[in-house]
């Protein structure tokens, strides 16, 4: 469907965040093909623009910008780097609106979840900014009586990041921002379904003063730009946040050259209410953990056990709360916008079905909102068994399934039992089953009677099948460093 290209609106104020080519060595390029892919908005299909796609040649080509770039950046006093990522950091803020509404657009959330976005994303400009100026080398005890030990912190070289439609701008800031800090370059891929998010941020970078050749974004297929980096033996870190499917083979391809890795895959939430916990509370987080970004965050509630003796009071309270959500256009500000496309919409179905075959009762939802569009209606199933497919594999959609639970033992496997371990929410009011579940969960971040986990100091991140490594936090840097050892003798 035609509509007003990004370009010409009258809301965005700066038009030239808006780029439809790619950035490599500090300057704006087409694909030498002349080939584009077009970005259509979700919440209606307007066509919003054409971007262009790169080939795996011009993928190679900004290998050899960062490549080029790297001892110059590495070089620089830590402090000036730290007052680059501070000016990006500035231009966040001051073009927060544009940048906001330019991701409604193209990714369907409500513009005021878009707002918190920019300024998540602008957090780890500001943090790494500082982080940066720390120290990079470390004393350690000698094993000699003669001779000196350190352990120096060293950029690792160019690194690949790759990053998802669902947060297109702090995706991209919680790798970037760490990656520039260390000292290394960047070639960046974002998601074909996102890509002028990344593009204006790319704006913005040069604006602050990053040098050509030290942040690069390339547009076009995932498999076509990023194949090149994978076998590059000069990438020497790649950072993926997207699906576990593709996380595993960007894996794979990895080990051919040994790349430090950093993997942010998918989640399966689970979320344990015990009869202890304050039902309001729990009633308002979980509506959080669950609709937020439409239901299509990693971090989403997916399976909500609830304590017997409190299990009719959450649901009457929860389903009621979920029936007067709103739903529209992301940028009227509804609670749930559009999901990003068509085979989103179409998980939904298929989870719901599944369900509801298996034994699965409905409390409200369980459609989309009208033929052929990208909005499911907020949904509960109650009574789902733990063989259906809602219970094993992600949602990224706006369906909560609620299952009653009798003891700490019996939730605490069930909640275990998933090949993910991102986040687990815990609502509980007994200090002592307080420690005992958030210890025997199996999950990288635990979340007790609240659901945001997220923020630049934190330290992000998942185990099992979630994922390697952490984002945020000096140790969101630290992924992006080699350690050398030296022992240091007076001869
Ligand atoms: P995706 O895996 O389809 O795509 C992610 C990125 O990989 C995109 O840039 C895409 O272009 C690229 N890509 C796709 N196929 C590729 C291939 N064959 N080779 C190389 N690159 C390829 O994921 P998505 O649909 O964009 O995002 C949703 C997923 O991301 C969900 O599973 C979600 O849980 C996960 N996610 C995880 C986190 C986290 O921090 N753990 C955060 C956000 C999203």
């Amino acid at each position: 469907m035609p509509g007003t290209a990004l370009s010409a609106r009258d809301d965005i104020s700066d038009k030239s965040l808006v780029r439809s080519f790619a950035y490599v060595n500090g300057k704006w390029c087409a694909g030498v093909t002349g080939e584009t892919f077009t970005v259509t908005d979700p919440a209606n299909g307007a066509q919003l623009g054409e971007v262009a796609s790169l080939t795996a040649d011009q993928s190679r080509a900004a290998v050899d910008a960062a490549q080029a770039a790297f001892d110059h950046w590495a070089g620089l006093l830590p402090q000036e780097r730290s007052a680059i990522l501070r000016r990006w950091f500035d231009l966040l803020g001051a073009h927060r609106e544009d940048l906001a509404r330019i991701m409604v657009l193209e990714q369907g959330k409500p513009l005021s979840e878009a707002l918190g976005e920019i300024d998540y994303a602008a957090g780890f400009l500001e943090f790494y900014a500082e982080e940066s100026k720390r120290p990079n080398i470390e004393g350690v005890t000698s094993h000699l009586p003669d001779a000196e030990v350190e352990l120096w912190r060293e950029p690792v070289g160019v690194v690949a990041l790759i990053t998802p439609w669902n947060f297109p701008s702090a995706m991209l800031t919680r790798k970037a921002a760490a990656a520039l800090a260390a000292g290394c370059t960047v070639v960046a891929h974002p998601s074909a379904e996102t890509p002028f998010s990344a593009l204006a941020l790319a704006e913005l970078a040069e604006r602050a003063g990053v040098p050509a050749g030290v942040f690069n974004v390339i547009t076009g297929d995932g498999a076509t730009v990023t194949g090149p980096w994978t076998e590059d033996p000069r990438v020497r870190a790649l950072s993926f946040t997207g699906s576990t499917e593709v996380g595993k083979l960007l894996y794979r391809q990895s080990a051919q050259t040994v790349k430090k890795l950093v993997l942010e895959l998918g989640g399966h939430a689970p979320v344990v209410i015990f009869e202890c916990a304050d039902l309001e509370t729990a009633v308002e987080e979980t509506m959080k953990a669950k609709f937020a970004t439409s239901g299509q965050d990693c971090l989403g509630a997916n399976r909500i056990y609830v304590q017997r003796p409190v299990y009719d009071a959450f649901l009457e309270k929860f389903s009621e709360a979920t029936g007067q959500l709103t739903l529209g256009n992301g940028m009227d500000d509804p609670d749930i916008g559009p999901l990003i496309h068509e085979r989103a919409v179409q998980r939904q179905e298929a989870q719901v079905a599944d369900a509801l075959e298996k034994g699965a009762r409905l409390v409200c939802g369980g459609k989309r909102r009208e033929a052929g569009s990208l909005f499911y209606q907020p949904t509960v199933l109650v009574d789902v068994p733990d063989t259906a497919l809602i219970m094993r594999e992600e949602t990224f959609g706006p369906i909560a399934a609620i299952l009653p639970f009798d003891t700490e033992d019996e939730v605490v496997a069930r909640a275990n039992d998933s090949e993910y371990g991102l986040v687990a929410y815990l609502h509980a009011h007994d200090p002592r089953r307080i420690y005992r579940v958030s210890r025997a969960l199996q999950y990288g971040m635990v979340a007790v009677n609240r659901t945001k986990v997220t923020g630049a100091p934190i330290p992000f991140g998942g185990t099992k099948q979630s994922g390697l490594g952490r984002e945020g936090a000096r140790l969101g840097m630290e992924e992006f460093t080699e350690v050398k050892y030296v022992c240091r003798d007076w001869a």
